[in-house]
């Protein structure tokens, strides 16, 4: 089958695309989905080029994200046949440890990432656990369901499960054009908040707008973007930030946040370690809530709200996918607003 495959870390170019890699078999319990589209996510990125301690199985396909059609079921597996339309939940679970069978699959003792812990979603054809998938309608193409799953279970658990935002509440979302970035922007929107972006270009911005976001400022602007958020506010300050952004933000997040604000993050495009005055984390009263991707019940839901139109997957690009490595460049200079997808 078509794939691609790293067998090194490095630069995109050790981005391998094959015509000849083996069509794997789908073991108990799991199903084979001929893949219609992928997606790409910065971790993507992170996993080509490799962390300390990371181990993968070589060749490595990466991808997490992706929606296809099934085409072999292995023993025992119920509820498909061959031809069904599906969309996947990149989180890997063991489906019987006490954070699982508490429906947190996300929290999972051997919790893992399709395309990180496990071959992902760049290739033909992909094995996952039958419970990962769940009925895709025909009104909503492969291409839109692998762009919102990671992006948008991740934005959901992060936003409604964790961060609990309730209508009327200010959030700022810090970053307009990542993928979980602007999936928060849609569902703090539908959740009935009001929604401040802070972002790098105007471009950027204006797109954030289209999405929904009630204002809009630049990160570089005069006097700094926490103290314009400030005074957007009223000297109050807003009661949720989203930073996914980490070292070069998280300080003016935690000043732009109000008495008994939370801070939200699920990842650091900009780096981990950053800087806490934690005179502001007491003396505001504030909460810090990290979270990992989300738990199937999540996925369930917040794709339910995509197939009903209710959110939409923002798609920046497309490619073929023997042109992996060319999206992932693009994804890392990040001039692409919205998801980059592959087409298979
Ligand atoms: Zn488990």
């Amino acid at each position: 089958m078509k794939a691609i495959l790293l067998t090194e870390h490095g630069p995109a170019e050790k981005l391998q695309f094959v015509t000849d890699h083996p069509v794997p078999d789908p073991g108990p319990g799991e199903v084979r989905l001929k893949v219609g589209a992928a997606a790409l996510n910065y971790l993507d990125i992170w996993v080509r080029n490799g962390w300390p301690g990371i181990k993968l199985h070589y060749p490595h396909i990466p991808g997490a994200d992706a929606a296809g059609t099934v085409d072999a079921l292995g023993d025992g597996v119920t509820g498909w046949v061959v031809g069904d339309r599906a969309a996947l939940d990149p989180t890997i679970s063991c489906g019987v440890c006490v954070f699982c069978r508490s429906g947190q699959e996300n929290r999972c003792i051997h919790f893992g990432i399709l395309g990180e812990h496990l071959s992902g979603t760049y290739a033909e054809y992909i094995t996952v656990p039958a419970r990962n998938l769940i009925m895709l309608p025909g009104h909503v193409s492969f291409a839109e369901a692998a762009a919102a799953s990671l992006v948008f279970v991740t934005a959901w658990h992060s936003l409604i499960t964790r961060g609990e935002l309730r209508p009327a509440e200010s959030v700022l979302i810090v970053g307009a054009s990542g993928g979980v970035n602007t999936a928060c922007i849609q569902i703090a929107k539908l959740a009935g908040c009001l929604v401040i972006v802070v972002g790098s270009s105007d471009e950027k911005l204006a797109q954030a707008k289209a999405l929904g976001a009630d204002a809009i400022v630049r990160r570089d602007v005069e006097g700094g973007w926490s103290r314009a958020i400030f005074q957007l506010t009223a000297k109050r300050g807003v009661d949720v930030v989203v930073d996914n952004v980490g070292a070069a933000t998280f300080k003016d997040s935690l000043r732009a946040a109000a008495r008994g604000g939370r801070i939200l993050t699920v990842g650091n495009t900009s780096g981990p370690v950053v800087e806490i005055d934690n005179r502001l984390v007491f003396g505001k009263h504030l909460s810090i809530l990290g979270s990992t991707m989300g738990p199937h019940h999540d996925y369930v839901t917040v794709m339910n709200l995509l197939f009903k139109g209710k959110l939409k997957a923002v798609i920046g690009a497309t490619y073929p996918l023997e042109q992996a490595a060319a999206a992932q460049r693009a994804l890392e200079a990040g001039d692409v607003f919205g998801k980059i997808v592959l087409e298979i």
